[in-house]
């Protein structure tokens, strides 16, 4: 994962006066309650997933160009961004013209999740969700770029 949790990137990157995403830019306590998963479908300029983990007290997120895997053998491309607060797991909502992001987001996964395994080239978890459900991975191929898919069950 390669940085530090912090969401220096995700203050600076917004005008809170005009979008309507979350404005939290302190990282949550840790809690022993069970991590979760969100995937906003962002119509943008290109339309992608967002994949976003709760891991450490932010939202670790990468975005996913294409429809996120539900069966097996599909790896997709996966490129890590700034991670982002944990109230964004609800943010549904039009992000303004002239913004970064700008375009629609809505919440097209959410769930629970269980790690295996967090290294810093390596997730391997477990999706709870409506549409990701079971053995997933995350392997770090080169610099941002990931590669995301379904494990054998
Ligand atoms: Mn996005």
């Amino acid at each position: 994962m390669s940085e530090k949790n912090n969401l220096k990137k995700y203050t600076r990157k917004r005008k809170f006066a005009q979008t309507p995403e979350p404005e939290s830019a302190t990282t949550a306590q840790t809690t022993n309650q069970t991590p979760i998963f969100v995937i906003q479908k962002h119509n943008a300029s290109h339309l992608h997933w967002d994949l976003r983990l709760e891991i450490d007290g932010v939202l670790k997120s990468w975005a996913i160009p294409k429809e996120p895997p539900t069966t097996e053998n599909i790896k997709r491309l996966a490129i890590q961004v700034e991670d982002h607060p944990l109230s964004y797991a609800n943010f549904e909502g039009v992000i303004p013209e002239g913004n970064y992001g700008a375009g629609t987001v809505e919440i097209w996964d959410k769930g629970e999740i269980s790690f295996e395994k967090i290294k810093d080239r390596e997730i391997l978890l477990e999706f709870f969700g409506n549409k990701l459900i079971g053995k997933y991975a995350l392997i770090n191929t080169n610099g941002k770029n990931w590669l995301f898919f379904k494990r054998k069950q």
